[in-house]
């Protein structure tokens, strides 16, 4: 993946202290844009960006004092993001992207593209020429930040009854979609949320093969993700209709299985390797009465905290094989006397993870790269929902 190098994002709150910025159904602008900046400055954290902020409260910052303020943080060079976050108003609807007579449009269109996604019309990204010298921008978040990529987001219409709706419920997602675009632009690994339906473009991929794993057309696939060609390139982020696992594979948590003339709860339990009671949890069944033709979700068996549950068709050399121990570990370790197993049968497999204790200042990226593994590879090992980190937290490091 070509990395166009990021030295780090300045985020800048619009407006503060006595300028309240826009004001309207319950919007203040100063204030809703406080919220999406720190929404944004954590999650930048979380994702291993050097990032900082103008202003971390409600505090007003001059004309000259603003842009001093963001160039002082990772200095004034072309691979410095400076984000400008501002509500709208005046009558229209959408979202906005402004940036740099310097810049090219790129990263706003891919900005614009993120937010669609996630439900918020585009309405332009522009330049704007000062009246008195055209050589100069209008905006002086974008003037006196010389050689930066700096723009100003417009996020929608606080004057607007359905976007400021849209702006106070989606403000999260809506920043999210900025993150995303950045990470996509920078050529830098996203990691979505973990409730997020994400999925990054591996090697090897088509939109074919990735409709196909989520179970919908390539057509309802582009549709989702606004994409007008067939091309995708690595690192992508397409959003589906189903959820990601954290280590990017597409959910297969569950399988159907259509209920034939002769099946019992009790033999499709055993067939998966499965109890009667998971089956009937996970189709919510109050009766034990089957119909032919019913449709069943069938749970997996997951390895959660190195148990493993026996399915139909493993051995013990198999299931060595697949954790990469050996059979007499495995025997060892759960006092078995003989090689028989039995559908159902409960394993612990002995592993050699690190215990790491979090400091201050780490990140699940920081704490990944230091041991050579990966940041879902931590998130999986340690069932974490979240990829925020408290200092003293006990992290199991594959
Ligand atoms: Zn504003």
């Amino acid at each position: 993946m070509y990395d166009r190098g990021l030295t780090g994002v300045v985020i800048d709150a619009g407006h503060g202290g006595n300028d309240s910025g826009a004001v309207g159904n319950g919007i203040v602008e100063k204030n809703l844009t406080l919220a999406i900046s720190e929404y944004m400055y954590n999650r930048f954290k979380d994702l291993g960006v050097p990032v900082a902020m103008t202003r971390t409260m409600d505090e007003e910052l001059t004309s000259s004092n603003r842009p001093q303020r963001a160039l002082s943080k990772f200095g004034s060079g072309k691979d410095v993001i400076i984000i400008s976050n501002h509500i709208n108003a005046g009558g229209a609807d959408g979202a906005e992207v402004i940036y740099a007579l310097r810049n090219k449009s790129t990263l706003s269109e891919a900005i614009l593209n993120s937010l669609a996604i996630e439900g918020q019309e585009s309405r332009k990204y522009y330049q704007r020429r000062l009246p008195g010298n055209p050589s100069k921008d209008y905006y002086y978040m974008l003037r006196e930040t010389p050689n930066t990529e700096a723009i100003i987001v417009e996020y929608g219409f606080l004057d607007n009854k359905k976007d400021s709706e849209d702006l106070k419920n989606n403000y999260k997602k809506y920043a999210e979609a900025v993150i995303r675009a950045v990470m996509n632009y920078k050529g830098l690994k996203y990691t979505p949320l973990l409730t997020d339906n994400y999925y990054v473009v591996k090697s090897g991929d088509t939109l074919w093969s990735i409709a196909k794993n989520a179970g919908i057309s390539v057509d309802e696939l582009k549709k989702i993700n606004n994409l007008v060609s067939n091309n995708l390139s690595i690192g992508q982020t397409l959003k589906l209709d189903k959820p990601v696992n954290a280590d990017n594979s597409i959910s297969t948590n569950t399988s159907e299985y259509l209920v034939k003339k002769g099946d019992t709860l009790y033999s499709i339990a055993n067939t998966y390797g499965i109890s009667v009671s998971d089956l009937k949890n996970a189709n919510k069944l109050n009766s034990n009465v089957l119909s032919v033709g019913q449709k069943l979700l069938i749970p997996t068996n997951e390895t959660t905290d190195n148990i493993y549950t026996v399915k139909k068709g493993d051995s013990l050399y198999k299931i060595a094989r697949d954790f990469n121990i050996t059979v007499d570990e495995l025997k060892k370790y759960n006092n078995l006397s003989s090689n028989i197993l039995s559908i159902g049968q409960v394993l612990t497999i002995p592993s050699n993870e690190t215990i790491y204790i979090v400091k201050s200042g780490d990140t699940l990226y920081s704490i990944a790269n230091k041991y050579s593994t990966s940041v879902n590879k931590i998130i999986e090992l340690n069932n974490l929902n979240t990829n925020k980190l408290s200092i003293g937290q006990k992290l199991l490091i594959p």
